[in-house]
């Protein structure tokens, strides 16, 4: 049985002078094994995949070897040679993630009193050290207050925030970088040139890209991509690793500021059935905005871009049709469905629709982010001249809008046997509870009643595909029997209507 040795694993970097974009963190870390000043308990934070457990494998030789060059492991003493066959027995190394109890820590300090086995230090690497459980941090934190002089830690972890401030006080921190697109490209041709695999610059820079300054995740692309036995291009990539591309995210844009929410369906209809994920497509779409911000708010926009001069400018084309205020609107939004992905993986498809299907109408939401963008068009219509009365109007050059809002005169709209409920604001309070998003489209509507039935009015056409979901009814009902005027409502006793000309009070902007 021979194990199959990954690319990553055979690049992985044997000596400081070979871990890529930290050169912040290796400078000091020979600098310390050169002068015999290596320190006791070290915390090693950033994202995944940019070369944490790597420099923490290669401290871990470092501290052990017998003759360090220029406070590099030498890789042929006693030390290393054994380090290296993985037959010692004083480098241990956990995952947190999967072992976080207290007693796998206690065994931990119970052993640290004997001295190492055949190196000079006992070295314990604890990976994605915020899992463990409050217990064994206190157990370990024990350790720490009196390491024994042949005893040192590597705690290592993506999310720093989690870790208890007396553990990262008693830690030298060293912040790990993403890597940059370039590093990670010419890190990739590299290995592709000792491996014989042909890839292209550009494809190089696009593994680069999409695995987000990650160098794991970048070596993996770049084996997925060279086991279909071709020469890796641009295509190859995109196909390769599920993602849709540039061109969908600008599809995407466009048909937000078209408002063509079929065209929204049908996007997230064809990522689901090409199998790739939503979430990926997310990060991109976010990816996307980020560029666009970035031309919107620099000068010298391309300095600061990743993107190819045709790419460069089909954003700048698109970002025309975009505030300042309204690409933060956006950008906000898709980072809070982005989120509640990760967080729900059920519900990532209906997430991705609301999400996109929400951003073309800055009415749908309340937050203080969505006013402020709506200020900024209203401003700017203001400014130019141009001022309409449909604040929902976008015209892109040679598409025309699929939807057009005519504004016509208020109408009285309430009919005599129904009387709206006093208590909505409370109704809506109680929704929020349990469900935000349909409390911020509930927002937007009113609710009347002739006695028996509920009516709820809203202007926006598509609130009913939220508000008629039988979970969303159910909560509803729930609200009014609790703190509205009457009782025994059933969510089938709920009816929506769209009403364009309906006012809601806590609109500001109902006026325009
Ligand atoms: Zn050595």
């Amino acid at each position: 049985m021979s194990e199959h040795t990954t690319l990553y694993r055979k690049w992985r970097p044997i000596d400081f002078a070979s871990v890529v974009g930290q050169d912040h963190i290796t400078s000091v870390l020979k600098y310390q094994i050169a002068n015999g000043r290596s320190s006791h308990a070290y915390l090693f934070c950033g994202s995944r995949g940019t070369g944490k457990t790597t420099c923490a494998k290669i401290l871990a030789k470092a501290v052990n070897c017998l003759s360090p060059i220029d406070g590099n492991p030498c890789g042929k003493c006693e030390a290393c040679t054994l380090i290296e066959s993985g037959a010692d027995t004083d480098i241990i190394e956990m995952d947190a993630a999967s072992n976080n109890g207290v007693d796998y820590i206690r065994d931990i300090r119970e052993e640290v009193v004997y001295t190492p086995a055949a190196l000079k230090k006992r070295v314990y690497i604890i990976d994605e050290v915020h899992m463990l459980s409050p217990g064994a941090f206190n157990a370990l934190l024990k350790t720490l207050e009196e390491p024994p002089q042949h005893v040192v830690f590597i705690l290592a972890t993506t999310e720093l925030q989690k870790l208890p401030a007396t553990i990262t006080s008693r830690c030298q921190r060293f912040d790990f970088k993403r890597i940059s697109t370039d590093d990670i490209a010419s890190r990739l041709e590299f290995i592709a040139s000792k491996e014989n695999i042909s890839v292209t610059h550009e494809a190089a820079k696009l593994i680069g890209r999409i695995s987000q300054g990650g160098m794991r995740d970048a070596i993996s692309l770049l084996e997925l991509c060279s086991g279909k036995g071709k020469s890796i291009n641009i295509a190859l990539v995109n196909e390769t690793a599920g993602v849709m591309g540039r061109g969908v995210s600008a599809e995407a844009v466009t048909a937000i500021l078209k408002k063509d929410i079929q065209k929204i369906f049908e996007i997230i209809g064809d990522i689901t059935s090409a199998s790739a994920d939503i979430t990926i497509f997310f990060g991109e779409l976010i990816e996307f905005y980020r560029d666009m911000l970035v031309i919107k708010s620099t000068k010298d926009a391309k300095a600061y871009l990743d993107l190819t001069d045709e790419e460069y400018k089909a954003t700048s084309a698109l970002c025309e049709h975009f505030t300042k205020e309204k690409l933060l609107y956006h950008i906000k939004s898709l980072a809070d469905a982005y989120n509640a992905m990760q967080r729900s993986i059920t519900v990532k498809r209906v997430t991705a629709e609301m999400s996109l299907v929400s951003l073309t109408d800055d009415r749908i939401s309340v937050t203080p982010e969505a006013l402020l963008s709506r200020i900024a068009s209203l401003e700017e219509k203001l400014a130019s001249g141009s001022f309409s009365v449909s604040p929902t109007e976008v015209t892109i050059s040679g598409v025309k809008p699929t939807e057009n809002v005519k504004e016509e005169a208020p109408k009285k709209v309430l009919t005599t046997s129904l009387s709206p409920l006093s208590s909505w604001a409370e109704v809506i309070e109680t929704v929020e509870r349990s469900d935000n998003f349909a409390a911020q489209i509930l927002k937007q509507s009113k609710g009347y009643t002739d006695g028996t039935k509920i009516v709820i009015k809203t202007s926006n056409s598509f609130s009913p595909n939220i508000l008629g979901r039988p979970d969303v009814k159910a909560l509803i009902a729930t609200g009014i029997n609790l703190v509205g005027d009457i009782s025994g409502i059933t969510p089938d006793s709920i009816e929506i209507t769209v009403d364009q000309n309906l006012k809601y009070e806590d609109d500001p902007f109902a006026s325009f």
